[in-house]
């Protein structure tokens, strides 16, 4: 009976020990107590830049472009009117360089950003939107031997797309204008011209209409021209 009692006095002596060192161990509280998921990124964030896997980075990179589309979407009454289609003109090349900015060193003229969204009808805006421009320089003249004042982009997941250059020159019969091709992904190719508010030769231009004509705003750094092409997707 007194050997019996020993025994458990023995074993309860040895179940307070571990009981004390387990108390005396760091515990993560946080670890314990948060969610799976927030463990995991816990200990992700733990880890350097470097060593992240993947499959935890890409969804961070969809969340920012949900909130943007949702805070900047244009102006836009559905149903939309399709953009004016206009003539080509004599001086499109093809295969213009892909590019966001068309400005070179020793560049004249008035520097532009072209910005705006290409839509739908319904006013959808349309991500990765092909748009080919070209111009002529200050002096009204094309290159057509290279490609300087030329070049395609994309529009982004928000359908937005902003192109640095220079206001284009008059030439004999023209007003100021730029060229501009814009397709949806798989849809037709939108061939028009994009037109400037104010400038006089807009009335000798038989070929101007001002449906196209671009909302010019004036920058400490040049001129911001604004205008939303609505397209077939
Ligand atoms: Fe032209």
């Amino acid at each position: 009976m007194i050997s019996e009692k020993r025994n458990l006095n023995w074993i309860g002596t040895i179940g307070l020990l571990l009981l004390l060192a387990a108390c005396a161990a760091p515990i993560d509280s946080a670890a314990l107590t948060a969610p799976s998921a927030t463990r995991a990124a816990s200990v992700t964030s733990a880890l350097p830049a470097t060593s992240q896997p993947t499959a935890t980075i890409a969804p961070t990179k969809a969340i920012p472009t949900q909130t943007t589309s949702a805070t900047v979407l244009p102006a836009c009454t559905s149903p939309a009117a399709l953009t004016l289609a206009q003539t080509e003109g004599p001086y499109y090349k093809a295969k213009s360089p892909e590019r966001t900015a068309l400005l070179e060193p020793g560049m004249g003229g008035t520097k532009l950003i072209v910005t705006g969204y290409v839509l739908t009808k319904d006013c959808q805006p349309i991500a990765n939107a092909w748009l080919d421009f070209w111009q002529a320089d200050d002096h009204g003249v094309y290159d057509n031997a290279g490609y300087r004042l030329r070049g395609h982009l994309f529009t982004d997941e928000t359908g937005r797309f902003t192109l640095a250059t220079i206001l284009p020159g008059e030439y004999p019969g023209r007003t100021e204008h730029i060229h501009v091709k814009v397709q949806a992904p798989n849809g037709p190719i939108l061939t028009t011209q994009l037109y400037f508010p104010g400038v006089a030769a807009n009335d000798r231009d038989s070929i101007f209409d001002p449906a196209l004509l671009a909302d010019v705003q004036d920058t400490a750094t040049g001129k911001v021209a604004t205008f939303n092409f609505v397209v077939q997707p």
